[in-house]
């Protein structure tokens, strides 16, 4: 039998405001647990929520980054549940009428094709405090600063028809969100956490089959891999004659190891009804329209631009435009070099092996965009080689000089152009391998194309590769067939 796996996501986005989404308590991460969670986040008798105008000018924001309708008239309803992590007792969110509508994401997959996801809508609602089990003794600790975060829920369509489809929506998705400004981006501290919904039917049927939701998922990594062992677990289980029961599971990363958390039965009913506290938002035109003028450029026009612009392939264009720290970088060194091709290749290449190495995001590159464009100005101009320009990319990322130029002054690195001194070396490495020089002049012409990177390579150790390249190959040529 023949699968085919459905999927969709409900993804949580921390938003990037300054204070909470019905409150003045700032958001900063990392303060001591319990000092920043005021009156109205605990939701003590006697608060007063007031929604917070950033918050709502975020979300449009969204919905304006992804073609969506924005609802001019949106409503908070309390979700009613009790946990340790939410003692108010409810948690403030949006139902029947969301602040986002439907829209699209479209993604582009590793054979080029391009897909575009539905988006159901997107909904804004605080968070939860956070439970911590370790280091409390058997106990639990509770830390209620992150309550009344503000989040928005994005929902797609069960659109998605495999991992790789998911993963790629998953990064386009934090590639709008970190481009609008409205998310740090950072997945390691839950700014963006995934839910994923999972079914398999027979492939050609048209109707869904039972789906589970697995939570909380917080890196792509975890995501694909809690994806592929799913669908692998429901497959084998239908195949052996059982049926899949819609319930919620937990993955865990670290282990690898996935198992349920509920049934659709022990399901909570959160009893949900518009806040009594809170008055209908009621988004104007003029707001949208200011709003309108406030937007960035998103990925999509990025990427078109980039290859418009600056002749890059797709695959370049896509990299390069997936986010805003990566883009900005990109364009400062293409700015600085004069030569996209090489700004390019570099960035993908030298520069994010090193960060990546190093656990480095781009704006924190010790190698600064004006730097690698000094670098790459140096080896157009025939100053260094390419090889030497790794050497000085390297000094220049340690830290020990700031611009090219200083590295190559100080190493002496700069490339020998001067005729003679080529001649004399290459008459030196001619000198010391005659019998490589006999085979080369015996040989048939299309062989020795090939024997003559032999002396290239020998006067390059020679000059510990300062010579220039091209002018030893000519010379070469002219010594040995001449
Ligand atoms: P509920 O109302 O029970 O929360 P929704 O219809 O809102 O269910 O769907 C929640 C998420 O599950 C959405 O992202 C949706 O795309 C996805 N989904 C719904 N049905 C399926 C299915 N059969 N297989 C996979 N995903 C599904
Ligand atoms: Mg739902």
């Amino acid at each position: 039998m023949q699968w085919e796996t459905v999927i969709g996501l409900e993804i949580h986005v921390q938003l990037a405001t300054k204070t909470k989404i019905f409150s003045g308590a700032s958001t900063a991460f990392g303060a001591a647990p319990n000092t920043q969670a005021c009156a109205v986040d605990l939701g003590l008798p006697g608060i007063l929520p007031v929604v917070n105008e950033e918050a709502i000018n975020m979300a449009i924001k969204f919905g304006l980054g992804i073609d969506a309708d924005i609802n001019k008239v949106n409503v908070f309803e309390r979700k009613n549940y009790f946990y340790p992590d939410l003692p108010k007792g409810y948690q403030t969110t949006q139902l029947e009428k969301p602040i986002v509508g439907a829209g699209h994401v479209d993604i582009t997959l590793a054979d080029g094709s391009t897909k575009s996801i539905r988006i159901h809508h997107a909904h804004l609602e605080e968070d939860a405090g956070k439970s911590l089990h370790e280091d409390f003794h058997g106990m639990s600790g509770i830390d209620l600063n992150r309550a009344g975060t503000p989040l928005i829920e994005i929902v797609t369509e069960p659109d998605l028809r495999n991992a790789e489809e998911a993963v790629a929506f998953a990064k386009k998705l934090h590639s709008i969100v970190t481009t609008l400004g409205i998310c740090d981006g950072d997945m390691s501290q839950g700014s963006m956490r995934f839910d994923v919904n999972v079914s398999v039917r027979p492939k050609g049927q048209q109707e869904f089959g039972t789906r589970t939701e697995t939570k909380n998922l917080n890196s792509f990594k975890f995501m694909e891999a809690a994806i592929l062992k799913e669908v692998e677990r429901q497959i084998d289980l239908i195949e052996d004659g059982g049926t899949v029961i819609q319930e919620t599971r937990l993955y865990n990363g670290d282990t690898g190891e996935a198992r349920s958390m509920r049934s659709k039965e022990e399901a909570n009913d959160y009893r949900y009804f518009p806040c009594p506290d809170l008055l209908p938002v009621i988004i104007d035109d003029s707001r949208l329209e200011k709003l309108k003028t406030e937007m960035p450029e998103m990925p999509d026009a990025k990427k078109a631009r980039f290859i418009a612009d600056f002749g890059l392939s797709d695959y370049d264009a896509e990299i390069l435009s997936a986010d805003q720290g990566t883009a900005n970088y990109f364009e400062a060194t293409v700015h600085a070099s004069d030569d996209a091709k090489l700004s390019a290749n570099w960035i993908m290449g030298e520069l994010s092996r090193s960060l990546n190495q190093n656990s480095i995001a781009i704006s924190a590159s010790p190698v600064t965009a004006d730097m690698l464009g000094g670098l790459i100005k140096r080896i157009k101009d025939n100053t260094i080689s390419g090889k030497i320009a790794k050497e000085v990319f390297e000094v220049l990322w340690q830290g020990e000089c700031s611009t090219a130029d200083a590295v190559i002054e100080k190493k002496g690195l700069k490339q020998v152009t001067d005729t003679g001194a080529i001649e004399a070396m290459i008459d030196d490495v001619l000198a010391n391998n005659t019998q490589q020089v006999e085979n080369y002049r015996v040989a048939e012409e299309d062989k020795r194309g090939k024997m003559i990177g032999f002396f290239v390579g020998q006067c390059m150790k020679a000059s510990k590769g300062k010579a220039n390249p091209g002018m030893v190959n000519q010379i070469l040529k002219q010594k040995l067939d001449g």
